[in-house]
Parts: structure tokens; sequence; C-alpha cells
């Protein structure tokens, strides 16, 4: 097999955002391979552990890369505040071939588009990808799996920090499948009665309040915070309030633009004229939308920048979304051109946690080696970008963690998905539920 089946064969997705199935981009030609350690949603630590605890592992996933898409060049994104982490991927590099670049602690520093532009100083044409400008973006966890694809490891673990309202915020690779509920155990246990989790993150995540969800292998971390908490509050916020007080309390002070880091770097994301999207019903929408097409949905417009404390972030979602439906093309400007206050005006990641109410949460999250293997696990067929896998288990069939139980469809785009304990097969529906034993 060649290292492109390997990965597919182990079900290595993107581990750092919507599980994107990393055969494909394995597949790809390219100049150069970032590896992708900025990790800057607030709080979580799991790229950091992974870093420490997995660098040659790293390091020989992106040499894997380098091989198949034929790139001379491998870079290592990091912030100069993980001195650690630096040291260990500098220490296990084999060769100068690839290097470690140092990144500022600001959001979103993880966002491709600037990684690559951080890293390489190429800016990745309006609406594309890393690929348009020769690279291809790993997370350092994908890459880490990919080392172990090629041993033959599937991948049935999920780095996650669980953190915020806990005992003990702790990092630790989780059995994919495990319910948010023994997750939080491992940390202790929730230090409020009434509490939401963000999954993935506060700025990018989704608010979860049912504890039996489960890690997917795209869960980057839980953070927990109490009902009442401003960020719990606010994004449990109705769309339609959110656009009714957007309506009538919008000045166009146009500070979710100017603090915008896609619209710093040179893209035409301006939300504030997506806001004025709002005012207007079937007149001027379809124009207004337009600025909306390039954001990436970072949240600093709506939790940061906006002093009205609108939604400027969820108003550009759902102009991309009527753009989609409606089947219009983005028409905008597509010269990029970094804005002459760039390094200014970018946001601090310190600044961001006051900001958000999260201040009290900023803790070590303590890495923890043995965790107990659950009970239960339910693995949801859909868990990564394209189709839905299909089940090869049957319920009463015994399996052993490693175990392919779905497959992708021939042809389709998807991932395998792997048992992550030795059990039995409970039940087989949208997910595969397994009983330890
Ligand atoms: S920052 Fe807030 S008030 Fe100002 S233009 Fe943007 S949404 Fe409107
Ligand atoms: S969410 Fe807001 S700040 Fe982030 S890219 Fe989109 S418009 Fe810009």
């Amino acid at each position: 097999m060649n290292l492109s089946e390997q990965i597919r064969s182990a079900g290595v997705v993107g581990a750092g955002g919507a599980g994107f199935p990393a055969h494909i981009k394995a597949a790809s030609t390219v100049d150069i391979v970032i590896a992708n350690g900025a990790e800057c949603e607030p709080l979580l630590h799991k790229d950091f552990e992974i870093m420490m605890r997995h660098a040659p592992e790293v390091v020989e996933g992106v040499r894997l890369l380098m091989g198949s898409t034929g790139a001379g060049q491998g870079i290592v994104g990091i912030k100069e505040k993980n001195a650690d982490a630096i040291a260990a991927i500098s220490n296990a590099a084999p060769s100068p071939q690839i290097t470690v670049h140092r990144l500022g602690d600001f959001y979103p520093s993880g966002d491709e588009y600037i990684l690559v532009y951080e890293a390489t100083k190429r800016l990745i044409p309006p609406q594309g990808i890393p690929l348009n400008v020769g690279v291809v973006v790993n997370n350092v966890e994908t890459l880490l799996n990919v080392a172990r694809a090629a041993q033959g490891i599937a991948v049935t673990r999920k780095w996650i920090t669980v953190t915020g309202a806990v005992r003990k915020p702790v990092t630790f690779a989780a059995p994919v499948g495990m319910t948010f509920a023994d997750a939080i155990a491992v940390a202790g246990g929730a230090t409020a009665d009434n509490f939401g989790v963000f999954v993935g993150g506060v700025m990018m995540g989704a608010l979860e309040f049912n504890m039996e969800h489960v890690v997917t292998k795209t869960t980057a971390g839980l953070v927990v915070l109490p009902a009442d908490h401003t960020l719990v509050v606010r994004k449990s916020q109705p769309e339609k309030a959110m656009r009714r007080i957007g309506k009538s309390a919008c000045d166009q002070c146009s500070f979710c633009t100017e603090l915008c880091p896609r619209y710093i770097l040179g893209y035409d994301v301006q939300p504030h004229k997506v806001m004025r999207s709002l005012g207007f019903t079937h007149t001027g929408e379809a124009h207004w939308n337009q600025y909306a097409a390039l954001c990436c949905a970072c949240g600093l417009c709506t939790l940061y920048a906006c002093p009205e404390a609108l939604f400027p972030k969820e108003a550009c979602d759902r102009s991309k979304t009527e753009m989609k439906a409606a089947g219009e093309k983005w028409t905008g400007n597509s010269e990029v051109k970094p804005h002459p206050m760039y390094e200014g005006r970018r946001t601090p990641v310190k600044q961001l946690i006051k900001r958000l109410g999260l201040a009290p949460y900023d803790k070590h999250a303590e890495f923890v080696a043995d965790v107990p293997t659950p009970r239960r696990i339910l693995l949801p067929l859909s868990q990564h970008v394209g189709a839905a896998a299909v089940a090869q288990v049957k319920a009463g069939q015994r399996v052993r963690e490693g175990d392919c139980v779905a497959d992708v469809r021939e042809g389709a785009l998807g991932a395998r998905i792997h048992s992550s304990v030795d059990g039995i097969i409970r039940s087989i529906g949208e997910s595969i539920e397994i009983e330890r034993g």
C-alpha cells in the first residue's frame, strides 16, 4: 500500500477541523507541507501535549507527507510562547528541510489562510485552499495519526482537553465514541449544577447540553461553563432574537470589520456591511451577503470586536447559507493585500480570554495517561467530511480495538471507522454502539 492508501485504511481525517479525509491531501502535489500546531482556541492545550509527548511521530508524519506530495520543505507552526514544544519538535526534526515557524499568540493564528501567510508569505486566493499556492496544511494530531497509519495503526483515540468549570482540567487521548459525561468525569466532574459544553472551543465550537453526545475524530476539547456564563447565554439566543437586536442596535461603527482577521489580511470580508442585510427585506440582501462569503467563522466580531454585543458572525453565517441556497456566486474584490495595520490589529489571546470572561478558567490542563475505558461507546457513522460510513458489523458480533466497523462506499469521499474498545456490538443505527467486554 502507498501512504495515501495506508492513511485511508487507518481512517485518518483532519483532527483540527471539519474532518476532511487525510488520504486526499496525501495524494496531492505541493512544495510545502505545514503542520498546524498553533492551537489558538482559548483554554485548549491538546496540540501542545501531542508535540511534547509525540514530537518524533509528528515530524515523521511531516516527512511522510513530504515524500508522498513531493514537497521539499516542511514547516511546523508553533506559538512562540510554547518554547518546550518548539524545543521538542526542533530536536526531533531529522533534517534542515523541516523547520519550526514561531507564531505570535494571536487569535486565530491557526486559520489556514493566516498560517499559510505567516509561514510562507503566500496568500491563498479568495475562496481557495492552500493547495492553490502549493501548500498542504495538517493539524499536528493528524500528522501523528499519519505516522501511525504508516505502521498499520488505525485511529481509535482523540486527544482532547476537558476544561472550564471542572474540578481538574485535563488533557488526554479519549477513546473515539466516549460520551461527554465520561470525558467530564475524567476531569473530576463539573463544578456547576447547570452547565453547557462548548465542543471544540468557545470561539468556533457548538454549544451542547446533552452529555450523552460523544467525542468524535474531530473533537478538540470540551469547555464546560455554567449555564449563566455570558458565553452560554449569548450562544443560546435564538437566531430570530440575534437578528432583531442587530437590526435595531447596529450603529455601523465597523469595529467588527476593522478587527476581522480575514479583513486585515486583505480579504474582502466586511461584517458591518453584512449587518446591513438585516435591515432589508428582499431588497439589497444579495448585495450585502457578498461581504460574508470569505468569512472563516472565527467568531471574533461577535465575541470580541462588537461594542454593542451584537452577532455579526451569525449574520455572516446566515448570509453564506442564503447565498448557497440561492446558488449565488461570490463576485467580490479578488485582489488580496494585507492591511497596513495587519501587525497591530491582531487580537492577543490573553486579551481575548479576559474579554470572554474566561480568566478564572485559564489553567494548566494536566495530561492524564491512564483513562478508564468507558463501559459503552457510540461511534457515529458520520463524523467527517463526505458520505457517512457503512456498517461492516452485526449486532452481537465481538470486536477488538482497531477493528474496522464501518467503511466508505467505493468511490465516495469519506473515512473508515474503527472500534476504540474490545467489546460486543449492541446496536447499529446512525451510530454503532459497542459495550466493553
Ligand atoms: S461592531 Fe457591532 S455595532 Fe459596530 S458595525 Fe459591527 S455589528 Fe454593528
Ligand atoms: S467571524 Fe467575523 S471576524 Fe471572523 S472572519 Fe467572519 S466576519 Fe471576520
